[in-house]
């Protein structure tokens, strides 16, 4: 059962990203340096070249590993960023935590790496939403809840559009930083889609 799940995600992931490289870059070129989305599709498709020894791990150990890929290959400062997010979920996850604990696990390690919270215009301004979402629908209908986690996860992009970044290389550019959606947020909106489209077909 985890070995086919972790199989499917880290193949959904990969092809989500793979698909929107261009688009994440655009977004990066606005902001920062034009490199996000070549960074996410070098560490994605360094995690689906390992799928297989991968999907062999449990939930918690596959995270972990694919974290450590992440920080290895993505570079930039989402590598690091990503590789935390992964090992925290892949900690908890062995510890047994239920999905709200264990994105909120990841979610603190991010936090920490990246001395940042929400509001910063950061991929935080997806997560943190996505995880209050969970951790309020995550008891309901299967159906219902990936509906609103995927409506968290685009509404939470948009609103980065307007604010101020002041984290990471977009927070150089002031107030023109503004008008812009935050390229992490938008890699992590499509990670939550990834998992949605997923979890909507073993449903
Ligand atoms: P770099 O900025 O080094 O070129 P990327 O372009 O790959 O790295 O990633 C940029 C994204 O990383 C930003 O859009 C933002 O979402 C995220 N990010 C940058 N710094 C931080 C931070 N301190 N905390 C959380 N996320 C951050
Ligand atoms: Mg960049």
């Amino acid at each position: 059962m985890d070995s086919d799940l972790v199989a499917e995600l880290i193949d959904r992931a990969t092809r989500l990203i793979t698909e929107h490289a261009e688009e994440l870059t655009a977004l990066d070129r606005a902001i920062g340096d034009g490199d996000h989305g070549i960074n996410m599709k070098r560490g994605f498709e360094a995690v689906r070249e390992d799928a297989e020894r991968l999907a062999r791990l449990d939930l918690g150990g596959a995270l972990q590993q694919a974290g450590m890929i992440l920080v290895r290959t993505v570079g930039g400062a989402s590598g690091p960023l990503y590789g935390s997010l992964l090992m925290g979920m892949g900690r908890a996850a062995g510890e047994g935590a239920p999905p709200p604990a264990l994105l909120a696990a990841g979610i603190e390690m991010v936090k920490r790496r990246g001395k940042a919270d929400r509001g910063c215009k950061t991929m935080l301004d997806v997560l943190i939403p996505v995880q209050e979402t969970l951790a309020q629908a995550s008891e309901g209908p299967r159906p219902e809840l990936l509906r609103r986690l995927r409506e968290t996860a685009d509404r939470a992009l948009e609103e980065t559009r307007d604010m101020l970044a002041t984290r990471g290389r977009a927070s150089f550019l002031g107030e023109r930083s503004r008008g812009h959606l935050d390229p992490g947020a938008a890699s992590s909106r499509l990670l939550v889609h990834a998992v949605c489209d997923v979890l909507e077909a073993v449903a």
